[in-house]
């Protein structure tokens, strides 16, 4: 007899879709369902050898997301990064996001349109800036991006909007670089994953049920080495907490990955010693302004980085724009809630825009949000691959401004070291949990 959906005169039947309480084993179990729990999650079932030999389970403690850092985005993708893995990883996704029907599209379905918007960052420099914007740009043209360098005279050129004062260089991105809806992206990655028969659940995981064992290190020290057996999750809808056995975990729960970390004993109880191995990663709050400004630039408007930090973009058309500002270290805004601070567009972002576009004086602004950068604080790079110390726990966090764009690159990255046991397609060693021990930075000089 053939299965229910199957199409007639043929042996095809679709995936079962999973909702709810999980199944009480699984290979894999993601913890957070945003862009890269999902993109994870669809990567593993992409890669695995036969149909339905892997079952992964993705755990989503809030199915509207009111908090989650994918869907609070501005949707940015650009290649005009310093390190060259960060470059491989935006390449690798704007790739991904041209073929997404191909590789995302589900049968019986609308075709996916994430609403991509072409248009390339511009970043500006000073005269002290100048001179590693350069170099960006050298090291981006050696990876195959197409960039170009402006001086003040050609910005006015093209851009008779703009004001040159204090930019000595510019740096345009001629290619794959723009801005799409991160919404789509997510619910992309998720419809598509559901479809190969993801399970998910709607639960908040709450412990891990641990093994560990004292061993000697290479360096003859005695430490835990711990595994986990169980995820523990309480459910969203009713008072009940399930517990799901599993042999491998992933920690993909962006701003909050610091809380599942300590979950595997990765945290708070560990001696002075030991600190390094904590998680660096913690939610910093970013606001995001939407203005009106009906002479502002046109359709030309690229994705600005001011000298100041101060960015913007075309909202639609019609004149509507967005930007904000990553506040200094002294102005970290409270975090307990998403509240937008007013005052801080009033005195530090908007006299840099209207600074650098005139016009901007007279804006009004009309809406704004706020949303948690996932941010590591050891060196703003992203943690991706396994913890040293509990040998079937996986990270992919800590990506701070860039984890929307990375998330095709990044899914791919994490299923490749579970399923393949390394880096196949892009090599992310230097992103290794193992660099935060060894007290080994990976900057990044373009961080917005
Ligand atoms: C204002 C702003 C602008 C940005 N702009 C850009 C941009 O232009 N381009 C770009 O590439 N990136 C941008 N980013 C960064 C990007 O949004 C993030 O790096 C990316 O979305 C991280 O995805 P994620 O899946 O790791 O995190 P999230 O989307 O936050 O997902 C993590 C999920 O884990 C869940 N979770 C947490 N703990 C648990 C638990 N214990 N149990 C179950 N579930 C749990 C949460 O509910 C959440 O849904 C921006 C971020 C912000 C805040």
């Amino acid at each position: 007899m053939k299965a229910k959906g199957a199409l007639p005169g043929s042996d095809w039947s679709p995936f079962h879709i999973t909702e709810g309480v999980p199944p009480e084993r699984a290979d894999v179990v993601i913890v957070g369902g945003g862009v890269i729990g999902w993109s994870i999650a669809y990567w593993l079932k992409k890669k695995e050898k036969s149909r339905d030999s892997i079952r992964v389970v993705v755990v989503e403690k809030d199915l509207t997301y009111s908090k989650a850092s994918t869907v609070l985005s501005v949707g940015g993708i650009r290649q005009q990064y310093s390190m060259p893995e960060n470059i491989h990883l935006s390449l690798f996704s704007a790739n991904f996001l041209r073929l997404i029907n191909e590789h995302l599209g589900v049968v019986n379905q609308p075709p996916i349109d994430i609403q991509f918007n072409p248009s390339g960052y511009l970043f500006l420099a000073s005269d002290e800036g100048a001179a590693v914007l350069e170099e960006n740009v050298q090291i981006q043209r050696m990876e195959g991006v197409l960039v170009s360098l402006l001086s003040p005279a050609q910005l006015r050129k093209k851009y008779p909007w703009l004001n040159t004062d204090g930019v000595a260089l510019a740096s345009y991105g001629l290619q794959n670089e723009g801005w799409f809806d991160p919404w789509t992206l997510l619910n992309a990655f998720r419809n598509k994953a559901l479809s190969m028969g993801v399970y998910q659940s709607c639960g908040e995981v709450t412990s891990f049920d641990l093994d560990t064992k004292e061993l000697l290190t290479h360096e003859g020290e005695l430490m835990d080495f711990s595994r986990i057996k169980n995820v523990n999750v309480q459910m969203t809808d009713s008072t009940e907490s399930t517990t799901v056995e599993c042999a491998i975990v992933v920690n993909a729960a962006g701003a909050w990955s610091s809380s599942v970390a300590e979950m595997a004993g990765i945290g708070t109880g560990l001696p002075d010693s030991l600190l390094a191995i904590r998680l660096p990663v913690e939610p910093k709050k970013r606001y995001v302004y939407v203005w009106h400004c009906p002479d502002g630039p046109g359709l030309e408007c690229p994705m600005l980085i001011d000298t100041t930090g101060a960015y913007f973009r075309r909202e639609g058309v019609g004149g509507n724009y967005l930007g904000g500002l990553s506040p200094t270290e002294e102005e970290e805004p409270d975090i307990r809630d998403l509240e937008v601070d007013h005052e801080f567009f009033q005195d530090k972002v908007w006299p840099k825009l209207a600074h650098r576009v005139p016009h901007f004086e007279s804006l009004k602004v009309r809406s704004s949000w706020a949303g948690y950068y996932d941010y590591n604080t050891f060196d703003q790079s992203p943690v991706i691959g396994l913890h040293p110390l509990v040998d079937n726990l996986f990270f992919a966090t800590g990506f701070s401004g860039h984890g929307l764009q990375q998330s095709p690159a990044v899914g791919q990255a994490i299923a490749e070291l579970i399923l393949d046991g390394q880096f196949m397609t892009i090599n992310l060693d230097t992103f290794s949990f193992k660099r935060i021990m060894r007290g080994k930075k990976a900057v990044e000089r373009n961080i917005i």
